[in-house]
């Protein structure tokens, strides 16, 4: 569904896709204000359960934001339950309290549980077996578990497996769309196709772009009163020129 704003105008129709360069100047622009983002947040010290708090915090925060799904990685610390047997060990409506804070907290219990079961089944009680292979190999082997979408299983493959995807989520497309260069039509695939072509195989830079995208839209290109005067893409972006009572491209 199209998005009104608070100009009124609606978002949506693909104008130009970016060029290689474009996507350079957006990259230096959100870098010089936001910084590195450091992403992905973990509280484990070892690499293999890190990777493991990775993929649950993936789960955790579909359609909620990230203190939600923090809030609840905290509770399953607190309760020693940080292994794909341990929570498998847990009775669901058990796990979904502690799951409570990251929202829809039944289903997510289930997710968690089904992601743990392909854990044992499929990687031999490893998450590192099941994130072995190239990026479309992992991605797919994901995209199997129930209630694992294409944005949760290219967060597990990038920021868990350190494979290259690009993570397409609404900031991205909020974004792409107001700035009048979205990469097609508003399709996961067709974002991820594009974005990934022309960034490239580098993961520290894939990383890096998808946690500027999902800070700038939480921070400065925000839903519905967007911050453009303080935006470092105000000069190239259509929809802040407008806002700002300047003409579009
Ligand atoms: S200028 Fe405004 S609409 Fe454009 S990217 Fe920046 S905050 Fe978003």
């Amino acid at each position: 569904m199209e998005e009104r704003t608070t100009g009124g105008r609606l978002e949506g129709p693909a104008r130009r896709p970016p060029t290689r360069r474009t996507l350079d100047a957006i990259y230096r622009a959100l870098l010089s204000v936001h910084g590195h983002q450091q992403w992905w947040p973990t509280a484990s010290e070892d690499p293999e359960e890190q990777r493991f708090e990775i993929c649950l915090g993936a789960i955790l925060t579909q359609n909620t934001s990230w203190r939600g799904a923090a809030a609840a990685l905290v509770n399953l610390r607190e309760a020693g339950v940080t292994t794909p047997e341990a929570i498998l060990d847990l009775p669901q409506d058990v796990l979904a309290d502690l799951v409570r804070p990251s929202g829809h907290f039944n289903v997510k219990a289930r997710k968690v549980q089904a992601f743990c079961e392909a854990v044992m089944a499929d990687g031999d009680g490893s998450v590192d077996v099941l994130l072995e292979g190239d990026a479309d190999e992992v991605r797919s082997r994901l995209l199997e578990i129930w209630g694992i979408g294409p944005e949760t299983a290219d967060a597990m493959t990038l920021y868990a497996g350190r494979k290259p995807t690009f993570v397409v989520d609404a900031y991205a497309y909020r974004i792409f769309e107001r700035l009048g260069t979205p990469p097609g039509p508003r399709k996961y695939d067709s974002y991820r196709t594009f974005l990934l072509d022309r960034i490239g195989p580098d993961v520290t830079l894939l990383n890096e772009w998808h946690a500027l995208l999902v800070r700038h839209g939480q921070q400065v290109c925000l839903k519905t009163y967007p911050r453009c005067a303080e935006c470092p893409l105000l000069r190239r972006c259509d929809f802040g020129r407008e806002e700002m009572g300047g003409p579009a491209r």
